[in-house]
């Protein structure tokens, strides 16, 4: 096994400057449980800086990452374990008050999937994803058939988003929480080309942040 170079320069540049600076921070987390402002249930995609975009600190942010931000359905026990985890965590033990499932643009697990689930053909020798990615099904029904192709993708990854958050409520512990008040549950969508960010209104349509 070697470490690659850019590891050890960029950690180094890390422990010097960053870590430095935020020492105090550092030490202080250290000695009490930590008690994040914000569950996010965000893609693996390298393009996604959560913590950048909501200026994260220590302790800020309790991260969920998986291919395409999906919150599996209740009866998709085979795919539901990973993510309903993190979830039973950050919800149950450390009583986080808001959970945001953060989409994105140019997700290429949308894309695939939506390749896949109009044509088979599309379908690539993926061991684990083409399961992982049926979960994306009832979003891609729900998808207007008079749309662009570039406008269905859009939808798509908006959808999802729509549709894990009603996923959500299918799990008693959060629909519990939920209706008491103590869990807020909140979807963005960003558009990683321009910055923008939009959120999932009462009316369950999109619009900016800012
Ligand atoms: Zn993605």
């Amino acid at each position: 096994m070697e470490i690659p170079k850019f590891l050890i320069e960029r950690y180094q540049f890390w422990k010097k400057n960053t870590f430095e600076d935020y020492k105090g921070i550092y030490e202080q987390s250290s000695k009490n449980p930590q008690k994040p402002i914000a569950m996010i249930i965000t893609c693996c995609d390298s393009r996604i800086l959560e913590n950048t975009i909501f200026g994260g600190s220590v302790g800020d942010y309790f991260i969920h990452r998986n291919i395409a931000n999906i919150v599996p359905p209740k009866n998709a026990k085979d795919q539901n374990i990973q993510t309903l985890s993190a979830i039973e965590y950050a919800l149950k033990v450390l009583k986080t008050p808001n959970l945001i499932i953060l989409g994105h643009s140019n997700c290429g697990g949308v894309e695939y999937s939506y390749k896949t689930l109009i044509d088979k053909k599309n379908t690539k020798d993926f061991e684990y994803i083409n399961q992982w990615i049926s979960c994306l099904k009832n979003s891609y029904n729900n998808i207007p058939k008079d749309f662009s192709e570039t406008e269905k993708i859009i939808f798509f990854e908006q959808e999802n988003i729509r549709q894990s958050i009603k996923n959500l409520y299918e799990y008693d512990f959060i629909d519990k929480l939920i209706n008491e008040n103590k869990l807020n549950v909140i979807g963005l969508w960003y558009q990683i080309n321009s910055g923008l960010i939009k959120f999932l209104d009462n009316n369950d349509n999109f619009i900016d942040l800012d």
